[in-house]
């Protein structure tokens, strides 16, 4: 599945999620979506929770911003590398904990041992109840395309 597709996908389920849950203020919304409530209120949200499985270990797992609002991506690719490789994204704030994902002919930043918007603290710094608009600056090719 490519960025966009998975981005735009994740933003309806989202969407639909928020707008049953008016009632709920900030923390609460927050705290709706914890990984234990999450898999049991809203099992298709992700398809990790069929399997009881975490996209991190850790003994708390918060979703709100599954996905990260530090990430970006453009699957037309961002740029050309010196060694003739594309990027196809990248971390903005340069985690420490950030990866790549790469081969022959492509370079992906891999998030997979950083947990940076599953914070709390970082969750309530972004928060919006509109998750494109905390998103917003992670699609690059919108930036691109005329
Ligand atoms: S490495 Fe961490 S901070 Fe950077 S985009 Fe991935 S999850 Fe976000």
């Amino acid at each position: 599945m490519r960025y966009k597709e998975w981005f735009d996908e994740h933003a309806k389920k989202h969407a639909k999620i928020i707008k049953e849950l008016g009632h709920l203020d900030q923390d609460e919304l927050i705290a709706y979506f914890d990984f234990d409530h999450m898999k049991i209120a809203h099992p298709d949200f992700c398809p990790l929770y069929a399997m009881d499985q975490k996209c991190h270990d850790t003994l708390k797992l918060n979703c709100y911003f599954c996905a990260c609002m530090h990430f970006r991506f453009d699957d037309n690719g961002i740029k050309t590398t010196q060694n003739g490789k594309t990027l196809y994204s990248y971390c903005a704030i340069e985690s420490k904990n950030r990866a790549l994902f790469e081969d022959e002919k492509s370079i992906h930043n891999d998030c997979s041992n950083c947990t940076i918007p599953h914070r709390q603290k970082e969750i309530e710094k972004y928060f919006s109840r509109d998750w494109s608009e905390a998103m917003r600056e992670c699609d690059l090719s919108k930036d691109t395309l005329s």
